[in-house]
């Protein structure tokens, strides 16, 4: 605490105040004068200390001179403390205040010295015997001519009772014991106070084993610490918060609880309980959940229904998709269903589908869903399959446990089943789709002799009927306008720029969706489609090239050329005549070639290159490390850039072969006068990585991924590499 002597000074020459200074003027005069005088005020201090104890109001003064604190009889009682119990000073006073409160009461205090007012407060005391009593104060002070303060008098007022009986009101009202809402209450340090029977009720605690204890025992640790900090906060801003909660009762059960907590303040604004009125909502949970399983659970056999099914499949399929994984539909049909719900009835054939259903969950793992469709119809859905073999393996499962009867009533019914598979996200895309797909394939088991699977005819034999897919519906990709490019910016570690971008060929088939180029370059390759795509990718890259330059950007496109396309005599021309045609100029533009590419015919391609190169344009080396060139190839080869290959990047942080590989490459590239870029660095340890090795133009995932147009002009302009590092 601050020390109130800070505030004025001990003057050696100060006089003690006295109350009276009434002059006597003979010595018996004095005598009798002093009886009378004593005896008066006896009878008033009497007066003062029944009237003070009948108030409940005590008087203390401190002489701030000699440091000497008086205490009325009253003060005493209020404090519960005998004379010779206290050391009669200011700190030994504070002591007695209430941890909470002894701040504010010094501030108070010493304030008041400073402004020169007096000051009135309510505070809470610790009594003697560990109680807290609750007292109001008003204080003023005396001072001398120099302005210097000499004393302090002051009143307490004990106002436990009338707190106590606000209190109590509050805990003791008819409304808080006979509320069928659960009310807990504690103090401002989220002690329990009090609980009341419904509280009791709900959570399954005595008010005994919850008092003293914090609400955290009732956690059921189901909401994170996000759900708890939003809580606080509201109440924190508001005052209150209302929301649902899940506890856990005093046997472990979980319960579901709308709660409302409010924070209780006093009239000064300072916090001191808070009330939390609980209603379990359990039984309402129960029946919105019947009600749920109504809507979505098969009554016959508990499985998931038809729009549960739709439900999930709809979740699942972007998770898929971001994760690039691949799920399975099984779509079951019962062959003999028919047959037997006829001759025997409806309620053996129920019995024969509930068994059904235990025999096909049987089949599967887990974590698939199964559903029932309805009739003799289910389905399956297998998440993240890595190979079609575990569609193929858990149909096949299937199909072995209708090898032998259903036993049904001791009767035994035989019935295979047929089953018909569709794969996203090579069949289809969406879950119509995709349940279609299932249904047409089983459709083929059940014309084809039943009791056995088959996928839907595009991903049966993957590799044939992909490739087949892709040669039928490429032939129109340009024209039905499906393909497109991204654009992967380069960027220079040095100048911190954007420099160039690589155009990146891109297919969206209209019911496949996107195909990356992998899928099908080669094999455009392979049928010569490859040229009339080339072609379109020079053109479309030269025509978004000159709308970036017409914009301000002084940036450079790199344009992929596979070898197919440079065998072709009529290559060179035909770029030449699209970029003259569009008006750009031919230093802006650079092909990549792979370094196997050149390799494969080093004499053909070394006289094409020479043939661009003396055209004007850029060329450079792709995915180099990965070929077997040689120094002496390297150095006729009119190549502007080396671009190495990423899988020398991918561990280049960590594989000491790796850096001396990529180290040896820009040294050769620049013994050569070469430039070298570095793809595929994804991570800023790379970027650190290829910095220290003298590798300065990087491109890969850190930076960007390869972007739409219009979103590579947006990070072009607002680019900042300092951010990337932040
Ligand atoms: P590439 O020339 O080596 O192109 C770089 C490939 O790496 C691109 O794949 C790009 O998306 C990917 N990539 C970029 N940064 C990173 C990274 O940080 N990490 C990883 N893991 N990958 C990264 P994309 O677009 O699938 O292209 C694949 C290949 O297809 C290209 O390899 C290129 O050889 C060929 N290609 C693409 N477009 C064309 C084209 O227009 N014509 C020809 N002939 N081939 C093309
Ligand atoms: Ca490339
Ligand atoms: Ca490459």
């Amino acid at each position: 605490y601050g020390d109130h002597r800070d505030l004025h000074s001990f003057p050696t020459d100060a006089l003690p105040i006295c109350i009276s200074s009434q002059k006597a003027k003979s010595k018996d005069d004095e005598m009798s004068f002093a009886n009378k005088e004593k005896t008066k005020y006896q009878k008033l201090y009497n007066g003062l200390k029944k009237a003070q104890a009948l108030a409940n109001i005590g008087h203390w003064e401190l002489d701030l001179i000699n440091d000497a604190l008086f205490w009325s009889d009253e003060v005493y009682r209020i404090f519960g403390l005998k004379p010779q119990e206290f050391g009669a000073t200011y700190e030994a006073f504070l002591n007695h205040i209430h941890p909470s409160d002894r701040d504010r009461v010094n501030n108070a205090y010493i304030d008041s010295l400073r402004t020169k007012e007096g000051y009135h407060i309510e505070h809470r005391i610790i009594r003697q015997n560990g109680e807290i009593g609750f007292v109001e104060e008003r204080c003023e002070h005396e001072f001398d001519d120099l302005g210097r303060a000499v004393k302090s008098i002051g009143t307490v007022h004990d106002i436990t009772d009338k707190k106590k009986a606000q209190n109590e009101l509050l805990l003791s009202s008819a409304v808080f014991k006979k509320m069928n809402d659960g009310v807990l209450i504690t103090d401002e340090k989220q002690s329990i106070i009090t609980i009341n029977k419904a509280f009791s009720k709900i959570s399954g605690y005595s008010l005994e084993e919850v008092r003293g204890k914090t609400p955290k025992i009732f956690s059921s640790g189901w909401h994170d610490k996000f759900f708890y900090e939003e809580l606080w906060d509201d109440i924190e801003k508001k005052h209150q918060w209302r929301g649902e909660i899940k506890d856990r009762k005093k046997n472990g059960q979980l319960y579901s609880a709308e709660i409302t907590i409010i924070a209780l303040r006093d009239e000064k604004g300072t916090l001191t309980n808070y009330i939390s009125i609980v209603n379990d909502v359990t039984k309402k949970k129960e029946q919105e959940e019947l009600i749920h399983n109504l809507a979505y659970f098969d009554s016959l056999t508990n499985l998931p229904n038809r729009v549960l099914f739709h439900e999930r499949v709809t979740n699942r399929i972007p998770v898929h998709k971001s994760n690039n994984k691949k799920m399975a539909l099984l779509f079951i049909d019962m062959d003999n269903f028919k047959n037997i719900n006829d001759t025997l009835g409806h309620f053996v054939g129920d019995r024969f589908l509930i068994e059904t259903s235990k025999l096909i969950k049987s089949a599967v793992c887990e974590q698939d869903t199964l559903c029932r469709l309805g009739g003799d119809e289910f389905i399956i859905m297998i998440e993240n399959i890595e190979s079609l073999m575990e569609a193929a393996l858990a149909a096949e499962n299937i199909v072995k446990k209708f090898s032998d009867p259903v036993i049904v009533d001791k009767k035994e019914l035989y019935s295979g089943v047929s089953i018909g598979i569709s794969i996203y996200p090579d069949d289809a895309s969406t879950y119509e789709e995709l349940i279609k797909a299932a249904d047409t394939a089983m459709y083929h088991v059940k014309e084809s002799g039943k009791n056995s699977y088959q996928f839907y005819k595009q991903s049966m034999n993957e590799k044939v009927t992909n490739r087949m897919l892709i040669e039928n519906d490429l032939r129109n990709a340009i024209n039905k306008d499906e393909l497109y490019l991204e654009y992967q910016p380069k960027v220079d570690l040095d100048s911190k720029t954007v420099y160039g971008m690589e155009a990146l060929l891109r297919w969206e088939h209209s019911q496949v969706g996107l195909i990356k180029p992998d899928m099908f370059i080669s094999i455009a390759e392979e049928t010569g489609q490859i040229q009339d795509i080339g072609l379109w990718v020079v053109k479309q890259a030269v025509k978004d090239i000159k709308i970036f330059h017409d914009k301000g950007h002084d940036l450079s496109i790199s344009i992929n050329v596979s070898s197919k396309q440079l065998d072709n005599d009529s290559f060179v021309g035909d770029v030449c005549k699209i970029v003259d045609d569009i008006g750009v100029d031919k230093s802006y533009i650079e092909f990549e070639i792979t370094e196997t590419h050149i390799m494969k015919n080093v004499d053909k391609a070394m006289a094409i290159l020479n043939e661009l190169h003396a055209k004007g344009f850029k060329l450079s080396i792709d995915d180099f490390g990965t070929g077997y060139s040689s120094l002496s190839y390297l150095k006729r080869l009119p190549v502007k850039t080396i671009k190495i290959d990423r899988s020398f990047v991918l561990d280049i942080d960590k594989d000491e072969e790796d850096r001396s590989i990529v180290a040896t490459i820009v040294a050769i590239a620049e013994s050569l006068g070469k430039e070298v870029i570095a793809e595929g660095s994804e991570t800023r340890s790379h970027i650190n990585a290829l910095k220290l090795l003298n590798c300065n133009k990087v491109q890969g995932y850190f930076f960007s991924k390869p972007l739409k147009k219009e979103n590579f002009e947006e990070f072009a302009n607002n680019f900042n590499m300092e951010r990337f590092f932040a």
